[in-house]
């Protein structure tokens, strides 16, 4: 068979010039399978294969392998070919249904891992058609694997999602929770509120100077105070941040004095003193007066007594006595 060789070796179909030599393949055995007393046909025209560059090299040796093309070739129906299950494979591993099979459908490598982790936890567990009981769909928590059971109508997953979540359940980011792990979800999902504590600001070296030169002209360092009216805020609010006192204050206690305050507080705070001072000698002398005043009192009660004694000893009625005694 020149002809298919040659075909091969430029890696070009080459079944037309060989169907005159051999069967149709429709005939082949290698193309019609058998599997449980089940036939089909292969789906994918074999000169397909041929074009896979594996195959083309393990058929470049010769003309021996084209013998081979008549064996059986199960790995071709690997490409796009639909699956075939093994009934007995069926029965071992029941097609999935609802959201797995849909899931399952277009399945690829590695991503049923996914699938598990995306919650897809709703699944129908409903009796086969044909046997009593009533629909039901079953929830699985993605974080605990609690399962529940209820009343649903077969494969609504839509239904089913609402009943879950008067249930308590709920489905967040692809993650189905069950109440318990939905209310811990909750909880850990407050997130804690970061308060960005900046420095407070500081004087520039600028401001600094200024600070230092004003207080060298309105504080009185000998006094230990601000002259006059002076005060930490006015050196600030001259100087044009009314807002920080704080920073004269800090350069003051450093450099100048201790002591805020200034003369006209002295002043001030002297003076109340004094008349403090005046207060008590008056409350004292007031005090004293009213003990003077009891005292006079009680003297003029004791003279009236005694006055009112003597009147009757010396009244008109003792006159009367004493001419009567006479006569
Ligand atoms: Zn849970």
């Amino acid at each position: 068979m020149p002809a298919a060789v040659a075909g091969d070796a430029d890696g070009l179909p080459a079944r037309r010039g060989r169907g005159s030599a051999e069967p149709a393949p429709q005939a082949d055995p290698g193309t019609a399978q058998s599997w449980d007393g089940a036939f089909w046909l292969d789906p994918q025209p074999r000169f397909l294969h041929d074009l896979c560059p594996g195959r083309g090299r393990g058929r470049g040796g010769g003309g021996a392998g084209r013998s081979g093309g008549g064996a059986p070739r199960r790995a071709g129906r690997s490409g796009g070919a639909p699956r075939h299950i093994h009934p007995f494979a069926q029965r071992l591993h029941p097609p999935a249904r609802g959201l797995t099979a849909r899931a399952n459908a277009s399945q690829q490598p590695g991503e049923r891992a996914r699938e598990r982790r995306t919650g897809m936890s709703i699944n129908d567990v409903s009796p086969a058609k044909g046997q009593r009981g009533q629909a039901r769909m079953q929830a699985i928590c993605d974080s605990c694997m609690q399962e529940e059971v209820f009343p649903c109508a077969r494969g609504d997953f839509a239904e089913a999602r609402r009943k879950l979540g008067l249930r308590g359940w709920a489905e967040v980011g692809g993650t189905l929770r069950c109440p318990t792990c939905e209310a811990r979800r909750r909880a850990h999902a407050v997130v804690p509120v970061t308060v960005a504590t900046e420095a407070p600001p500081k004087p520039t070296r600028e401001q600094k100077r200024q600070i230092m030169e004003l207080l060298g002209e309105s504080y009185d360092t000998t006094a230990g105070r601000y002259r006059k009216g002076d005060t930490d805020a006015v050196v600030a609010e001259v100087l044009g941040f009314p807002q920080r006192p704080g920073w004269v204050a800090q350069i003051r206690e450093e450099f100048f004095g201790a002591d805020g305050g200034n003369d006209e507080i002295a002043s001030l705070s002297a003076q109340i003193a004094a008349l403090q001072a005046a207060e008590t000698k008056l409350e004292k002398a007031l005090a004293e007066l009213c003990q003077e005043r009891e005292a006079l009192h009680r003297d003029a009660a004791t003279m009236a007594a005694s006055l009112a004694s003597i009147r009757a000893a010396v009244g008109p009625q003792a006159l009367r006595r004493a001419q009567k005694g006479a006569a």
